[in-house]
């Protein structure tokens, strides 16, 4: 199913001119869908082009563009109807709105929006969300910090996706403040827990994948099939409250840590638009199940980058890393998902976990790049070991070869933790 085709051709140009600026993540090329609102109007599904949206609400109301025939898909403010549409749908309303979009032969009268002049929202609605922990710089970066140097990966981690079924209701879009979470605190010398602000608030730079086409109770998936039916992919912020974490986290692993806030980004960019950065994982340290073996390029090769910015500061970078290096995919991590015949549905959404590289300036978040506090990062106005209250994330990612494919970006600033009126 998966293949390149004219919507990859990098030859081609949009009338929308700032589309075929060579800085610009959305031209042709790319075309991720977000929902929008100008002023008080309703929620309207859209493309990105350049730094114009084309309206599609609009396009099907007027019968220009009808992926669900007499069905509307674009009429509830989220991308699930069209998710919903078999996959050869998505492909046509791919092709179809780069043809509108082309310069040659396109039509320039279409609707446009500026993105200026929009809010964005939440694109999807989040079915379930799961978390995974499937880069292994991060996972030997996290034990060799919390257990033990010489055996820092589990003895699972080699043989399992490793992952947690999250919270969807706290799944934000990109521009929500952040409140820093209360919770059971208990330190190392504390001889009682007690209930706090967290002090440990930390991000997760991760890559969240959307299921498209789902799978029912008890019929798993391939590999291949996995693949396809991820719809598309965001940028993720995976909030995260360490020292919450460290005192709750065994035996069944996160609970209030992460339950808080997740941010992903606002336009969702297509498992389509990503075939020409397809890339292979990296050598397996040991061989896998056969039913996670896979045979193609299930990785893609994203360049992503974390700035913070204190509050009246500058941002600075504080990390680049690619998610390339990711161990498991989003396809594997669905496929081993639904092995036990669990239904995954269309609106779920994957989060890869932490996507660390092989060096420090590559870690995936502040408990990897401080080491835990012992080193604390410079960043413009100050130090940080962990997130202070109005601090900015933001995550950005592209791909770039031919052309590039951007994925916006995700941030979040931080607000103080909410008065709970005592411990
Ligand atoms: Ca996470």
């Amino acid at each position: 199913m998966a293949a390149l085709n004219k919507t990859h051709d990098p030859a081609r140009r949009s009338w929308v001119e700032s589309a075929n600026d060579p800085d610009s993540g959305f031209p042709i090329q790319n075309l991720p869908y977000g929902v929008f609102s100008v002023g008080n109007g309703p929620k309207r599904v859209g493309v990105a082009i350049g730094d114009q949206i084309l309206d599609l609400t609009a396009l099907e109301t007027i019968g220009t563009l009808t992926p669900g025939g007499e069905t509307p898909v674009f009429d509830q403010g989220a991308l699930n109807p069209l998710m919903a549409l078999p996959q050869a749908a998505w492909s046509q309303t791919r092709a179809a709105i780069a043809d509108l979009l082309d310069a040659d032969g396109g039509d320039p009268t279409l609707p446009l929006v500026a993105q200026s002049d929009v809010a964005l929202h939440l694109p999807i609605y989040v079915r379930s969300f799961t978390d995974f922990y499937a880069s292994k710089e991060h996972a030997t970066n996290v034990g060799t910090m919390f257990r033990d140097p010489e055996n820092a990966l589990m003895p699972n981690w080699l043989h399992i996706p490793i992952g947690y079924n999250g919270r969807a209701s706290t799944v934000v879009v990109s521009g929500t403040d952040i409140h820093r979470p209360n919770g059971q605190l208990k330190g190392p010398q504390d001889t009682e827990p007690r209930f706090g602000p967290c002090a440990k608030l930390d991000i997760e730079l991760e890559l969240g994948a959307i299921v498209g086409t789902p799978n029912p109770m008890g019929q798993p998936v391939t590999a291949a099939q996995a693949y396809d039916n991820i719809f598309g992919y965001v940028l993720m912020n995976d909030w995260s409250a360490r020292d919450i974490q460290v005192w709750e986290y065994q035996p069944l692993g996160p609970f209030q840590s992460k339950a808080f806030a997740t941010t992903i980004s606002p336009w969702v960019v297509t498992r389509e638009a990503l075939e020409s950065f397809r890339v292979s994982a990296p050598g397996r340290v040991t061989p896998l199940l056969p039913y996670l073996q896979e045979d193609s390029a299930n990785n893609f090769d994203i360049q992503m980058e974390v700035a913070l910015a204190p509050k009246g500061a500058a941002a600075t970078t504080i990390s680049r890393t690619n998610y390339k290096y990711m161990y498991y995919s989003s396809a594997l991590q669905l496929v081993h998902h639904a092995s036990s015949g669990c239904a995954m549905e269309t609106g779920d959404l994957l989060g890869s976990g932490t996507i660390s590289g092989p060096t420090p300036d590559s870690f995936g978040s502040l408990l990897e790049l401080s080491w835990n506090g012992r080193d604390p990062i410079a960043v413009e106005g100050g130090a940080r070991s962990f997130l202070e209250d109005g601090d900015r994330i933001e995550i950005t990612g592209l791909c770039e070869g031919d052309y590039r494919v951007g994925f916006g970006a995700c941030s979040g600033t931080i607000l103080p933790a909410v008065d709970f009126g005592g411990s």
